[in-house]
């Protein structure tokens, strides 16, 4: 345990970017909302918000920002790292709604910070869902912050462009299309391939132990694991079959509550 957390502490060290500012600062927001505040590029604020703020996924978020050109962060004011997501309002997207309704772990999402100024929000146990905690610290938790947070600010891009679409098939392409670039510049780096093949071993192994619990009619358990395979890995098998697990555990759930005739 000891050489291993060594390890992650070389990994990050090397890599903590002079952008982001050293100094965290424990606050309380004016809503009441407890934290940790830092800056990058003297700037955008990065807000910690969860119960227990991790320095190391504020480093993340600081490497993901490297990889992001400054020209696309004007009219970003924050970026809030969160372990909830709040039941939607009047005023979000129909796809959060939908995705909410739907009981779906959001992710992130990109919205209005100010009358002027955008802020992106991830759900950290979604973004990490299925990678253990240890690996919180390495490459493999670095691509998926990366992959969300890229996404969110595809969205602010092509809002602030004139760009966005209200065909929401459209507009999610468009904002996927923008993460790819930045994934693909990240990869151009050995550590995020690997933290990448990390994620797809893990999604590849939640793929068949979800194969093993429908074998066995576990359907809501096999839902679980492959809705776990595919945060992991957008590619994975896993998503084609995630929505046949849940209708036959809603199925099989109600069959066994019915009452006998
Ligand atoms: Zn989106």
């Amino acid at each position: 345990m000891r050489a291993g957390r060594a390890v992650q502490i070389i990994l990050l060290s090397r890599y903590t970017s002079n952008m982001l500012s050293k100094e965290r600062w424990k606050m309380t927001a004016p809503n009441g909302e407890l934290g940790v505040l830092r800056l990058w590029d003297n700037s955008l604020m990065i807000w910690d918000a969860c119960r227990s703020p991790m320095r190391a996924l504020e480093v993340q978020v600081g490497i993901v920002l490297e990889y992001i050109d400054p020209a696309d962060l004007p009219g970003l004011a924050a970026i809030h790292l969160v372990d909830k997501a709040d039941p939607p309002s009047a005023t979000s997207s129909a796809r959060y709604t939908k995705a909410f309704n739907q009981g779906l772990p959001i992710q992130g999402w990109w919205g209005r910070f100010t009358e002027e100024s955008f802020v992106a929000v991830l759900n950290i146990p979604a973004v990490l869902r299925g990678l253990p905690r240890p690996l919180w610290r390495t490459p493999a938790a670095t691509m998926r912050i990366g992959a969300v947070l890229s996404h969110e600010i595809g969205h602010h891009v092509l809002f602030m462009t004139g760009a966005s679409s209200d065909d929401i098939k459209h507009e999610e392409t468009a904002a996927d299309a923008y993460r790819d670039r930045v994934l693909a510049k990240m990869r151009t780096q050995l550590k995020y391939r690997l933290g990448d093949r990390m994620n797809k071993h893990l999604a590849d192994n939640h793929w068949v132990f979800g194969v093993a619990c429908w074998r066995d009619g576990e359907f809501r358990r096999a839902a679980s694991h492959w809705l776990t395979a595919w945060t992991l890995d957008n590619d994975c098998e896993a998503k084609n079959w995630y929505w046949d697990a849940v209708e036959k555990a809603k199925a099989s759930e109600n069959s066994r509550s019915a009452p006998f005739k």
